[in-house]
């Protein structure tokens, strides 16, 4: 599947390289409000109007969705905008009934994609499809589980296929309500350079005040779109009321986003970067020399203590050596996320080379 070019092909013929905005309710509520909101919507330069009509609830006994009448007002809201119509699809039943009411974009969501078996039901029922297909990150932070979700899709003969990135559920609380893990999503774009990739700031944040900051955060990473909740009343809104923005707003954000170009011809643009990518690959070299260095006295650590017989894990020490590196970090700019993530990964791997030599036998070593 790598690099499959016809991912980006459909894309290119669809948005001339502009960001695709996918737009509109949580879910789908009376004819009114999703005919209101569509109206709104095209006068906001949104392309593609979105509505849940069948709605995943984490809990039962919420609102879960209008169901199929909905799928009707969605109609309605195409013939009289143009607007092309996405909506979420959970089951076989969902992608025939949605097929059958015209509508452009399936997307399937995070507590779907986290299922082989659902993926493989909703990726049989498509078979062979050219609508659009969307597949959500799914809801725990595993790449593989997307790709595989990816890869039953397009082994469904499923040419238009596209990613949304719409953060992952963490047990600790964050100012978000799924996290980003932008790492993963970054991944997935240099695993698939050609595969549309839209973020969901909507779902990410779970907080309106946010949305205008992670949209940008997603277009200064080459994503390629944006799916952003919208509702004329969000106050009001049966569901994911904190997220959802109102028409009028989504306009002003998307007027303030920054669309980045890929690249750009300049001679002294293309030779000044070019320079500072030298010095990046350099001192790269050298932090893995200096690691290296760093392992080969956690190395000899490792032998005293063996012959100590001493515990390789050390925490009080552990924690005093964090500490001071987030203040040290501080110093240079650093967050002490990133400080606590770096050193975390560089503690373990020493501590796994202490293990490889504390449970080797004496004459191997
Ligand atoms: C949604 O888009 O309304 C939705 C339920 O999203 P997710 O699958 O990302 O939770
Ligand atoms: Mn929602």
């Amino acid at each position: 599947m790598k690099n499959d070019k016809s991912f980006r092909s459909w894309f290119n013929d669809f948005e001339h390289n502009q960001p695709l905005v996918i737009a509109g309710p949580c879910s789908a509520e009376t004819e009114e409000q999703v005919l209101a909101t569509a109206r709104q919507l095209k006068n906001a330069g949104v392309s593609v109007l979105r509505a849940g009509i069948w709605k995943p609830r984490t809990r039962p006994g919420g609102f879960e969705g209008v169901g199929v009448i909905g799928l009707k007002w969605l109609q309605k809201a195409k013939s009289e905008t143009g607007l092309l119509l996405a909506t979420e699809v959970a089951t076989k039943a969902h992608v025939e009934l949605a097929i059958e009411h015209d509508i452009d974009v399936l997307w399937i969501g995070a507590r779907t994609a986290v299922n082989p078996f659902a993926v493989q039901e909703i990726a049989d029922a498509l078979k062979d499809t050219d609508k659009i297909i969307l597949l959500k990150n799914p809801v725990n932070p595993d790449l593989s589980l997307w790709i595989g979700g990816l890869e039953r899709l397009h082994n469904a003969n499923i040419k238009k296929l596209g990613v949304i990135h719409r953060g992952f559920s963490t047990y600790e609380k964050t100012k978000y309500r799924n996290n980003p893990e932008w790492q993963i999503a970054i991944e997935m774009q240099s695993r698939f350079p050609d595969l549309p990739m839209i973020c969901d700031p909507s779902h990410i944040t779970g907080n309106r005040n946010m949305i205008q900051q992670i949209s940008q955060q997603a277009l200064d990473l080459n994503y390629n779109g944006l799916m952003i909740e919208a509702h004329i009343n969000p106050d009001e809104a049966w569901s994911d009321a904190a997220q959802q923005v109102t028409p009028e707003r989504l306009k002003e954000i998307l007027r303030s986003l920054k669309v980045r170009k890929k690249t750009d011809e300049d001679f002294d643009y293309n030779s000044s970067l070019a320079k500072l990518r030298t010095k990046i690959d350099d001192i790269d070299e050298k932090l893995i020399e200096i690691i290296g260095k760093r392992m080969l006295i956690a190395k000899e650590v490792g032998i005293l203590k063996k012959d100590k017989n001493v515990a390789i894990l050390q925490t009080e020490r552990w924690q005093e050596i964090l500490d001071k590196l987030v203040v040290l970090g501080n110093e240079k700019g650093l967050s002490q996320e990133f400080i606590s993530h770096f050193f975390k990964a560089i503690h373990q791997e020493s501590i796994y080379h202490q293990e490889k030599i504390i449970n080797t036998p004496a004459k191997e070593n």
